[in-house]
């Protein structure tokens, strides 16, 4: 046994760190994950969190500027959402609310999630995840626009490039090609518009001119498929999975107002953007857009306990609320142990003010560190921030916006180095992207951006620039 390694009496079941992976590379298979691949390396074993830090079963101690996977909002270790749990399977650790049934976990949480909320948003629609949130989505916009009497409104159109989870529904309505590829997606009623990322698709347009072009491509989809077959558009506020793509500030406002004059649903996938990635409570808020629905998951609990569920707009509500029975639900809608967590979750990020702290303080003072030392650097473009979402593209030559033909494998390259260099930052095609917790204080901030860009340099060394 590591002398170092911390906690090793309970969360550590005595193994080491090759038992460990030799016993998960024999029955265990990895999500998105080239198992064959993985285990001639062995998995990283992580074995306790605390803060914005992790501990692998070495002992060694890791920076996670992924919140986990852009979950974990009020850091590792908070004793209030175990304890919240603890409690609430002592005195009711199950109990369905199907049949005429309510629990005071899920009533807590549900008029906790009104009060967050925008204007307008008086209901929720529990699910364990954000992509079966986004497969709600999908039937009960179907739902509401037949019960207006108008069952032929039924396509979702969504973007390339966006990432709405993993089930059916949620891969068709993402814009992954890789996952489109496995299993015949996207269903039918599904259509795809471009993603409004500039520095790919923008050629010779200023970002405004940009992001107006985007959006039409919208309205455009709309003309084609014929208004009274669109249902909705979802989109992320900012795209997460697809690389933090940061949309001109001309995109929303565009979006907001097709969708408002062809009379369509507009719903925000908020699963990462909500509970205050971008520096507001929800993405919307920080757009000024007016969705209809809002998808919610991870920061929801800061990943304690899986939860996820739709936040509904009154419009549609008042519809669903007429529309008799909605054939829908989980066996866990509104799980009372994972309502519990979610209510202390929120109750800290409410009492600690942890969101406007890092509004006001952190993240700015985060994204002139991140400018400063990336902005001049020759192997990255793009440098974008917003809140606490960090991203650079790799490029081969800075001046002519040139990107590697093999961005993918490089962006995985300077993944390693950062993971060897106890930084976890994530690789998506060609950006180097990170989404550090919210309580990031100005020092840690001072720590991820140096060690971001030791591995960036190191990387720039190792390919021999
Ligand atoms: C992660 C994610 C999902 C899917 O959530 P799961 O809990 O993994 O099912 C959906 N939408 C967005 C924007 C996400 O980032």
């Amino acid at each position: 046994m590591n002398p170092n390694l911390i906690n090793q009496d309970h969360s550590n079941l005595g193994r080491s760190t090759s038992e460990y992976q030799a016993l998960d590379a024999a029955h265990h298979i990895h999500p998105f994950s080239d198992t064959a691949a993985l285990n001639t390396h062995g998995s990283r074993v992580i074995v306790r969190g605390e803060g914005l830090y992790l501990y692998d079963s070495d002992g060694h101690k890791i920076f996670d500027a992924m919140s986990g996977l852009w979950c974990v909002n009020i850091g590792y270790g908070r004793r209030e959402l175990a304890d919240a749990a603890y409690q609430q399977m002592l005195e009711l650790p199950f109990y369905n609310t199907f049949f005429k049934t309510t629990h005071p976990p899920v009533v807590e949480l549900s008029s906790l999630l009104a009060q967050i909320s925008p204007d307008g948003f008086n209901h929720v629609f529990y699910t364990n995840s954000g992509s079966e949130g986004n497969d709600t989505i999908i039937r009960m916009v179907r739902h509401y626009w037949a019960t207006l009497g108008q069952p032929k409104k039924k396509t979702i159109i969504s973007r390339i490039n966006g990432y709405h989870g993993s089930t059916i529904g949620g891969a068709s309505l993402g814009g992954m090609h890789y996952m489109h590829e496995q299993g015949d997606l996207p269903i039918p009623g599904i259509a795809h518009i471009e993603q409004p990322w500039w520095f790919a698709n923008g050629g010779e347009l200023s970002p405004k001119e940009y992001g107006l072009k985007a959006a039409r491509a919208l309205e455009d989809k709309i003309l084609e498929l014929g208004v009274e077959n669109v249902a909705a558009f979802i989109g992320e506020p900012v795209q997460g999975a697809g690389g933090i793509i940061i949309p001109p500030s001309t995109y929303w406002p565009e979006i907001q107002r097709i969708c408002d004059h062809y009379g369509i649903l507009l719903i925000a996938d908020e699963v990462i953007c909500g509970f205050g990635r971008t520096g507001s409570w929800f993405g919307s808020e920080h757009y000024g857009i007016r969705p209809h629905l809002m998808t919610i998951a991870k920061g929801l609990s800061s990943g304690y306990i899986p939860i996820g569920g739709v936040l509904i707009h009154d419009k549609v509500a008042n519809v669903l609320i007429a529309g008799g029975d909605f054939n829908h639900g989980f066996t866990y809608s509104g799980h009372p142990v994972a309502c519990a967590v979610a209510v202390a979750n929120i109750h800290i990020l409410q009492n600690e003010k942890i969101i406007e702290r890092m509004n006001q303080d952190v993240a700015p003072y985060a994204a002139q560190l991140w400018h400063d030392a990336f902005d001049a650097h020759p192997l990255v473009d793009d440098v974008r921030s917003l809140g606490f979402f960090f991203a650079v593209t790799l490029v081969e030559d800075k001046a002519s916006r040139k990107r590697f033909s093999n961005g993918s494998e490089m962006a995985l390259r300077c993944r390693d180095i950062c993971l060897k260099n106890k930084l976890i930052m994530r690789a998506t095609g060609d950006s180097m992207i990170a989404a550090p917790p919210l309580i990031m204080s100005r020092a840690q901030a001072a720590e991820f951006v140096a060690l971001a860009l030791k591995c960036v340099d190191e990387y720039a060394r190792e390919i021999g620039r």
